[in-house]
């Protein structure tokens, strides 16, 4: 078994890592960190639980410990669901400590060495891993993406083949998202609230970078244009994009590639049976019918359409967050870099 650890176990991001890893099959949870307050109760004092699953009783009475260092360092891996501001350092010292991160913050994300990956889309980016370690240390960071650019990157994997120009999305976030104490029920019930600080610009540059190619020392961006319009609205889970697309190819030629697409592996754990699927239906796909699909890791398409439009919908906590985090874990020990 693998020794793995989340830091900031007991956020909205952090409880679902614990409720993917708790009965893990290859990742024995160990450790478990958040902030001075919780630090030194059990995890079961310390965490109010909020996922509609229950609360796994196995890591109940793990001792949460204080978010740093030496609290991780004899761990193969550990998971941060860290606010930015504290990933930045602090997964950096970690790595250098000898522990493998894979993280969900947004911190690393663009660094030239970190791979930022979604294993269905560009696995050979965990080349970058590498190039990390020719640093000397055997630790290394591994990124997952915005919860708004997986799900759009997502679907379009099984189209990209086609020669496309330009991408234009209009994001329709959850308040889950934001963490549970990021959106004030007065500010966003009966409302839309249409800025999301700094999502905008990670989706475009985010995008690029995952679908980029990698030449074996460096991620080349992809040429297409990014833009997107970013807004919260009031739904608890799931995120749902319209996006608009210049491809050189037909609606039917795009539906086809959906209904026949498979994920380039098997096998792995958190891996759905289909990653991508495509509700025929036309007022489909819907955050609160179809997040939970291929539990939560299925991200749907639907509505593709002259212009070239198309909706996608993902589960934002578990496909765009910790989820995505254990699958490229799962990935990253499937290719022997642990
Ligand atoms: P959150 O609900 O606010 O949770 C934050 C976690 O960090 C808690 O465990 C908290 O511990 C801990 N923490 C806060 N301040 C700390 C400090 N000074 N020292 C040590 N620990 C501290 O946030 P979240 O939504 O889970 O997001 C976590 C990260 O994932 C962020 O970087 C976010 O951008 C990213 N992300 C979130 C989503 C999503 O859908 N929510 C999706 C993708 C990526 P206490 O409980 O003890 O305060």
């Amino acid at each position: 078994m693998i020794n793995v650890g989340v830091l900031g176990a007991t956020g909205a991001v952090g409880q679902r890592f614990v409720q993917l890893l708790a009965s893990h099959p290859w990742f024995n949870l160990q450790t478990l960190t958040a902030s001075e307050r919780s630090a030194g109760k059990s995890y079961r004092d310390a965490v109010n639980w909020r996922l509609d699953e229950p609360f796994p009783e196995s890591v109940g009475d793990i001792v949460v410990k204080n978010t740093d260092v030496n609290s991780v360092k004899d761990l193969d891996l550990v998971f941060s669901a860290l606010p930015a501001s504290l990933a930045t350092n602090l997964e950096t010292d970690i790595s250098r400590a000898g522990v493998a991160v894979c993280s969900n913050a947004s911190s690393h994300r663009m660094d030239e060495k970190v791979p930022l990956v979604i294993p269905e889309v560009n696995p050979d980016h965990l080349g970058l891993i590498d190039l990390q370690r020719d640093s000397g240390s055997d630790g290394f960071i591994v990124t997952n993406p915005n919860c708004s650019t997986i799900v759009m990157v997502s679907a379009l994997n099984p189209i990209k083949h086609h020669e496309i120009s330009d991408i234009r999305v209009a994001t329709m976030q959850a308040i889950s998202g934001a963490g549970f104490e990021g959106v004030a029920a007065m500010s966003i019930y009966d409302n839309v609230i249409p800025f999301i600080g700094s999502e905008e610009e990670k989706m475009e540059n985010e995008t690029q970078k995952i679908m980029g190619t990698f030449d074996g020392s460096q991620i080349i961006s992809a040429p297409f244009s990014v833009s997107a319009s970013c807004h919260r609205v009031p739904v608890i889970d799931g995120h749902t994009l319209a996006v608009w697309l210049g491809v050189n190819a037909s609606v039917e030629e795009l539906k086809n590639d959906y209904r026949n697409y498979r994920a380039p592996f098997s096998g792995l754990p958190t891996q759905p049976d289909k990653s991508v699927i495509l509700l025929e239906q036309e007022d489909r796909p819907q955050p609160r019918l179809d997040r939970n699909r291929g539990r939560g890791m299925t991200v749907s398409v639907g509505r593709v359409r002259e212009g070239i439009r198309f909706i996608a919908m993902g589960h934002n906590t578990i496909r765009g967050a910790a989820g995505a985090s254990v699958l490229n874990a799962e990935l990253i020990v499937s290719k022997k870099y642990l």
